[in-house]
């Protein structure tokens, strides 16, 4: 099964998303394939002013094929709501579940990696925020959150023959905050960062 996700868009970035849809409808490019439910592709505005990349999709994405849902989910939408954030766009590494939220394995990434540059490059982002420590390992090897946190870095990416520099940083995953709940307050500030980026 495959969700499309909901893709708000008022020009021909609607035909390269449902080529991609169409692409991954199906995909077993690696083993989740196996256990998904739902290849969950994302949702939000193409273009957007931020894209924001999780790690993967949970039960209750697997299963409403809809990124960042239940309690992490929640968290991060109101804080995106609160942070002004409007036109933005959800979606993860990995479209498919790993079997019990095990952290994603590098094959898998590496196995993603060409739908998550074309969501790029289709979404068009001003900046990007990636959420959680598996995203910025994916996106920038070997950093950690410390160095990730509250700093513009430039992600370069080449997609359909056409190279970008986008400027990205990261917040902790909001399944982190919830368990430490001392940390709300520079989530908030991690966020603001990011909007800050659009000035
Ligand atoms: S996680 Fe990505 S590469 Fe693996 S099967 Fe799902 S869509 Fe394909």
């Amino acid at each position: 099964m495959l969700h499309d996700g909901s893709l708000q868009t008022p020009n021909s970035n609607r035909q390269a998303w449902n080529r991609l849809v169409d692409v991954y409808s199906d995909c077993q490019e690696c083993s989740l394939h196996k256990t998904r439910h739902t290849v969950v592709m994302g949702e939000g505005y193409a273009p957007s002013s931020i894209l924001i990349i999780g790690e993967a999709p949970g039960h209750d994405e697997d299963w409403s094929g809809r990124p960042f849902q239940g309690r992490s989910g929640k968290l991060l939408r109101k804080f995106i709501a609160e942070a002004g954030i409007t036109d933005r766009f959800i979606t993860n590494v990995l479209a498919c579940r790993p079997p019990d939220n095990r952290t994603p394995m590098d094959h898998e990434i590496q196995a993603c990696l060409p739908r998550l540059m074309a969501t790029i490059h289709i979404v068009e982002p001003r900046v990007i925020l990636l959420v959680g420590k598996t995203a910025v390992h994916s996106l920038f090897y070997n950093s950690d959150m410390k160095t990730a946190r509250r700093k513009a870095r430039l992600l370069k990416y080449r997609c359909d023959g056409k190279s970008r520099a986008i400027p990205t940083t990261a917040c902790y995953h909001p399944a982190y905050i919830l368990r430490n709940p001392d940390e709300m307050d520079d989530f908030r500030l991690d966020l603001r960062f990011a909007v800050e980026l659009l000035t």
